[in-house]
């Protein structure tokens, strides 16, 4: 079966398309700056790459050059768009409602948009991505894949604030998570390695944004990222974790507005806000080798903020079986890997610099470590073409 697999933004749509169950992809590419006077259109498929800067008004329009393109006569994979069987949506926030993906019918749009509260940015420009999907492919079977449906497992000590209770009734005010297939992905990714089907695992997703999750028995137990995307961790330009009442002071302070405030904490904050150089960590890395000191605070901070979750969540799952880096960070920085992990012999964790230095998937820690330190790739899209096909096939 041909999986199509659409991952629509605000500006953006990226897509997928893979043969299932073989999970080779086909073609694949994306658009952005939907809207703007110029758009930027990437298209590669059998090594060939395409790159066209044209008006795209919309979605609707760039779904339709989408499947104009997979359909081309010289470099398209499909003859007709009825070839694709089954269409694999990512949905950003699916609150309470998903604990897996599922068949999208109008029910699921309706709580799609409902939750759309919680996830302004995203739940909407996802729901845009599913309606331009739908005139040009009507019957196929489309599903919704949740970035938070992972995540539902947690217990509700976990997951709830210890704000007064009825916020959360009336406002579903609680953890969520986010990250989720990614996190499912390569946790089951890791217990293949592993030979150890429901390990315990710390999954460790440092790219751009970043989460860590605990996983006993397979179920996600608890999760760095919260009501929104801006808790946990510090990432390329969010503040993470800190005391709340800095919001208030800060708009005191200042005199921001709510806006301007969010706008510093998500955009303007992270490594980006410490380092005043990048939220890139290759670029901090470089400069820290420079003798630049903001930029190595920044990554300590960032290495330090990692080594806490890490450390709490043992705690959390009791037992640890392994700790899993992925993301761009977590996938190819040794120096960051080795920063997080080291000196934590006590607790059975060893790093192997040796094994920690080589590129690709990995396990680096010493064998005669207790925890087994890995590194495994991730791939949000497969993991989508994955539940996907398993749903419609
Ligand atoms: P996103 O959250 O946008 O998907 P990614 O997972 O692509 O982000 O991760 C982006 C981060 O990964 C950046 O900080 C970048 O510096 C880092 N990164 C990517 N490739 C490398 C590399 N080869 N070496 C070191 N860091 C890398």
């Amino acid at each position: 079966m041909k999986v199509l697999v659409i991952n629509s933004g605000s500006s953006s749509i990226k897509y997928q398309v893979f043969q299932m169950p073989e999970s080779s992809v086909l073609a694949k590419g994306l658009i952005e700056r939907i809207g703007e006077e110029k758009s930027n259109v990437k298209y590669s498929a059998s090594d060939e790459t395409i790159e066209i800067e044209t008006k795209i008004a919309n979605h609707e329009d760039g779904m339709s050059l989408i499947f104009k393109l997979l359909t081309d006569s010289k470099n398209g994979i499909l003859k007709d768009v009825n070839e694709i069987g089954s269409v694999g949506h990512r949905i950003v926030h699916g609150g309470e409602a998903f604990t897996g993906s599922v068949i999208i019918d109008d029910n699921v749009v309706a709580k799609i948009e409902e939750y759309s509260d919680l996830s302004p940015l995203h739940n909407p420009a996802n729901l845009t991505g599913i309606n331009a999907c739908k005139k040009s492919l009507q019957d196929t079977p489309m599903v919704g894949c949740f970035d938070t449906g992972f995540h539902q497992t947690m217990p509700e000590h976990a997951y709830l604030y210890a704000l007064p209770y009825e916020y959360y009734k009336k406002y579903k005010v609680r953890r969520y998570g986010f990250h989720g297939t990614s996190h499912k992905y390569v946790y089951n990714e890791a217990c293949k390695i592993l030979g150890k089907p429901n390990a315990n695992i710390i999954t460790c997703h440092l790219g751009n944004g970043g989460s860590i999750a605990a996983i006993k028995d397979g179920k996600c137990i608890d999760t760095s990222m919260g009501l929104t995307p801006l808790e946990g961790l510090i990432m390329g330009t969010r503040s993470g974790d800190m005391d709340p009442a800095i919001v208030t002071y800060l708009m005191d302070k200042m005199n921001v507005t709510t806006k301007e405030l969010n706008d510093i904490m998500n955009k303007k904050s992270g490594l980006l806000g410490i380092s005043a150089i990048s939220n890139d960590m290759r670029t901090l890395i470089e400069e820290k080798d420079k003798g630049n000191k903001k930029a190595e605070l920044a990554i300590k901070m960032f290495c330090y903020r990692v080594r806490k979750y890490i450390g709490s969540y043992m705690i959390a799952l009791e037992k640890t079986d392994a700790i899993l880096f992925t993301g761009g960070i977590g996938e190819n920085n040794p120096f960051v890997r080795k920063w997080i992990t080291e000196n934590l012999e006590f607790y059975g964790i060893e790093v192997d610099d040796k094994k920690n230095n080589t590129r690709g998937e990995s396990i680096f820690s010493k064998d005669s470590a207790k925890i087994k330190l890995m590194v495994v790739s991730t791939d949000e899209e497969l993991s989508i073409a994955i539940d996907t096909y398993n749903i419609c096939k």
